[in-house]
């Protein structure tokens, strides 16, 4: 088990919001010394430009962001050719889909699910609207997950692209991905897995999977802003047309023509986020120090906690007692989250209310908006205690204003 005084101390955020209790952590997750430090090291020591500068320097920036490449390559289990880094998942998944909308014609379906977020689910559907293929839905079961069940139901030949949630950032559902892909497959069809939620929570293995595509980003994952990383299979990258042009993407460039690099470097196009990349290595390092059967073991016994403390706290309805990962999504009767978040705000608490941008997800669940708690490592009891007590003084005040329920 971990020493919680010790992984605390890791996270300068502390230092300055000792007051604060942060359950956000599916939005972004809090930074570590060391990613800061790393990130430090590139733009104070040797902020030079990648792949370019034919001096000592460019070499060292090269060597450092190309070393996170291979990082990257053992940590989701690929080849260095199948890393490309973007800004973003957001980034990838839109990347992905324009490029790939190549391959789609009219009369093509492209499958997805309710429980996506609007990053893996909205550039698909403009690609459907542009290309006239249908956009279908895996139906949720009773309790919202994503089934094979289910899957099988809907899977037909028209389709090309099935586009799926790993872990649901509202549900907290872990997707039976392996069988999913194994019966795509056999349709001829590829997978395209947004691993935003997942990366933090558990090891991300494609091979294993065996999944087409899988895009995630590095702040979900105690990594900086503004990085993040699209996978593909080799042989379905060489046959992409990239969607951006520009330097260092290219070989000999003519009056009429350009001939682009190898993958992964041609989809890479411009100045990359350089420093970005170099602490998003740095955060793969801190995560691999700390292990994913102790970061699993520690917030399972928290997640079982939270639910413990909150399950008899009157008022409010949990919309994910079963979730795999330790994301409570819930409301307190009869008021807007919006509204009930100020009061946890009051209370030095960071919930987040909303849609989570996954609309599909709440008009499912028949609600605006949840509230959603989602823990990290660097969460211990204390905080499990102040949110539950902070829920019941939530729900007491709005009792109170309202009349009751
Ligand atoms: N997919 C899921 C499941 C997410 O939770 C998020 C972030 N909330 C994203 C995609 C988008 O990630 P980003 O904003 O880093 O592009």
């Amino acid at each position: 088990m971990f020493d919680i005084n010790e992984i605390r101390s890791k996270f300068p955020f502390f230092k300055y919001n000792s007051n604060i209790v942060y359950l956000d952590s599916s939005a972004t997750s809090l930074k570590p010394q060391v990613v800061l430090d790393k990130m430090n090291e590139y733009y104070t020591k040797y902020s030079v430009n990648v792949h370019r500068g034919v001096y000592k320097l460019g070499y060292i920036a090269t060597e450092e962001y190309e070393k996170v490449r291979s990082k990257v390559a053992k940590f989701i289990n690929c080849e260095e050719n199948e890393v490309i880094f973007t800004s973003s998942t957001t980034d990838g998944l839109n990347k992905l889909a324009i490029m790939y909308s190549d391959f789609l014609d009219s009369g093509d379906e492209v499958l997805t699910t309710e429980l996506e977020h609007h990053s893996s689910l909205l550039p698909w559907m403009n690609v459907c609207k542009r290309k006239n293929v249908k956009l279908s839905y895996i139906p949720l079961n009773e309790e919202g997950r994503i089934t094979v069940e289910n899957f099988k139901k809907v899977m037909n030949p028209k389709v090309k692209v099935v586009v799926i949630t790993y872990v649901s950032n509202v549900l907290g559902y872990i997707t039976p991905l392996k069988e999913i892909i194994r019966i795509a497959h056999n349709y001829n069809a590829i997978v395209v897995v947004d691993a935003a939620q997942a990366v933090s929570h558990m090891r991300v293995d494609v091979k294993d999977l065996d999944c087409d595509f899988l895009a995630f980003s590095g702040h979900k994952m105690f990594g900086p802003t503004g990085v993040g990383v699209l996978f593909g299979k080799a042989k379905l990258l060489k046959k992409l047309n990239p969607a951006f042009f520009g330097g260092d993407m290219n070989d000999l460039v003519t009056k009429e023509s350009v001939e682009v690099k190898d993958i992964a470097y041609r989809f890479e196009a411009g100045t990359p986020m350089i420093g970005e990349v170099i602490g998003l290595g740095k955060a793969i390092d801190f995560i691999l120090e700390l292990g994913y059967e102790n970061i699993e073991k520690h917030l399972k016994e928290l997640h079982r906690y939270l639910l413990e403390k909150i399950k008899d706290v009157e008022g409010i309805e949990i919309y994910n007692k079963n979730a795999d990962v330790a994301i409570l999504s819930f409301n307190i009767k009869g008021i807007h989250p919006h509204d009930a978040v100020t009061c946890y705000d009051d209370l030095n608490i960071c919930l987040r209310a909303g849609h989570h941008c996954a609309q599909l997800v709440t008009r499912w669940l028949d609600c605006i908006g949840t509230l959603r708690a989602s823990l990290q490592i660097y969460n211990d009891y204390h905080d499990i205690d102040r949110f539950v007590e902070a829920t019941k003084e939530t729900v007491r005040i709005f009792t109170k204003l309202e009349g009751g329920f």
